[in-house]
């Protein structure tokens, strides 16, 4: 039986429209939630997502300011652009896109954000946070992931759970909070061993490698329920004719397009797993979702009166 899919997009809108109504109750005590975005030089793909997530401030009648630094800036610069954002009391959230030029020390960039108003999760503060399991920002991929899990009632609790991929920006996080969740989490990397055997006992399975297709539909346990967080770009005609050999219409579109989004696995876990996010549409737009939840959570903390915005 083919897979439950597991809709980004129809998450997204549930989300937004919580959103929404939150942002209406802060607005009546007279705060606009608000994200500054700081995109430094013109990389094609980080200008695109950049673009998504002032559009989605803008849906949701939020505030965004966009700060476009030439590519030659240098790190002095970039700290005393977040030393103004912090000062900033209308901005609530700080984005610093990702990747920045290799002159700027991005560590040292990214740690000068407030951590009130570290939307992206990515401050030592916040991962510490995460780590005890105190009430803090999460990075907002696997934070999407979870809510992936939760919104569409896939048991978590107990559950083998294997993250494929242990990046700070998400295997780590993601683990954490599956972990405290209650599942049991085996975390894998490209030094684990037998691979497919450990993806086998996976419950739940988290792929984030960066490689198109790479988890084979026989190494999934029948039922198990995948959330693929892997975004690659195919456009090579052999790859592609492999991947969506069971797939022909959107191997048509590649045909016509050149290029198709795979995720971390194969497209015919289709076949084999209980429910499976998508690529594209799956945790794609969950993680523009939660940088808009982490902007308005930041306003709320630390602007909002706490008896007018008391939640559970
Ligand atoms: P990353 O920093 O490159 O980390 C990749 C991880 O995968 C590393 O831990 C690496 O292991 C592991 N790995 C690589 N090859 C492996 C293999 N053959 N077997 C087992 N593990 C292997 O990547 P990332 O930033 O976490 O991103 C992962 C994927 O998610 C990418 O496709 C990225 O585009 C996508 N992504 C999507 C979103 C979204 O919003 N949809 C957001 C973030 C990332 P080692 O540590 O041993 O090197």
């Amino acid at each position: 039986m083919p897979a439950r899919i597991l809709d980004g997009l129809k998450i997204r809108d549930e989300i937004f429209a919580e959103l929404k109504s939150e942002i209406t109750g802060l607005h009546a005590q007279g705060i606009r939630p608000g994200l500054a975005a700081v995109l430094v030089g013109e990389n094609p793909a980080s200008q695109v997502y950049v673009k998504s997530k002032i559009a989605a401030c803008e849906q949701l009648g939020m505030a965004s300011w966009l700060h476009t630094p030439l590519a030659s800036v240098s790190t002095d610069y970039m700290l005393q652009l977040v030393r103004d954002l912090n000062a900033d009391d209308n901005v609530d959230g700080i984005l610093i896109q990702l990747p920045l030029p290799s002159q700027i020390d991005s560590k040292r960039v990214l740690e000068a954000v407030d951590p009130a108003k570290d939307v992206d999760g990515f401050h030592p503060v916040s991962m510490g946070r995460l780590v005890s399991n105190r009430p803090g920002l999460v990075a907002c991929t696997p934070a999407g992931c979870m809510e992936l899990l939760r919104r569409n009632e896939i048991p978590i609790e107990g559950a083998n759970a294997v993250v494929l991929g242990r990046s700070d920006i998400v295997g780590k996080p993601m683990a954490l909070l599956l972990l405290h969740a209650n599942a049991t989490v085996t975390i894998c990397h490209s030094k684990t061993r037998e691979l497919p055997g450990v993806i086998r006992r996976a419950d739940i399975l988290v792929a984030a490698i960066g490689k198109a297709g790479y988890v084979q539909p026989d190494w999934i346990k029948p039922g198990a329920a995948v959330i693929d967080v892997g975004t690659n770009k195919v456009t090579d005609a052999a790859e592609a004719a492999q991947l969506l050999r069971n797939f022909p219409e959107r191997l048509e579109k590649f045909r016509v397009k050149g290029n198709v989004l795979i995720g971390d696995v194969h497209p015919d876990a289709f076949q084999i797993a209980g429910a499976l996010s998508p690529v594209p549409r799956g945790v794609g737009p969950m993680t523009i979702t939660m940088l808009m939840s982490n902007t308005v959570k930041a306003a709320r903390l630390r602007r909002a009166s706490s008896a007018a915005v008391a939640r559970p």
